[in-house]
């Protein structure tokens, strides 16, 4: 039953794609797996119940934003942020001794 709309009318949704899943999230693009945390399977699964009658996907909404779509931006930001820590504790070191 529709957790939304209480239809019965729902489509349960299995496909084994592995690891030729694409998804794509305002900017972000992930190919390979399946991402567990979009509510639509996870791992080799595309795995979710869709209500023919509302059109939701059955599961708890809203999600966060997928971790695939945040790994670009924090592996950018932290790879400045460690940068700059190298470079701060070079300088201490240097001007401590
Ligand atoms: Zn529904």
């Amino acid at each position: 039953m529709c957790d939304t709309c209480g239809s019965e009318r729902i489509l349960k949704v299995f496909g084994k794609c592995s690891d030729l899943c694409v998804l794509q999230f305002n900017e972000s693009e992930k190919e390979g797996y399946v991402a567990s945390d979009c509510g639509i399977g996870g791992g080799d699964d595309i795995d979710f119940d869709l209500c023919l009658e509302c059109g939701k996907v059955q599961g708890e909404f809203p999600l966060p934003d997928p971790e695939f779509s945040q790994e670009d931006e924090d592996d950018f930001l932290f790879d400045e942020d460690l940068t700059g820590e190298k470079f701060d504790i070079l300088d201490n070191e240097g001007t401590g001794c």
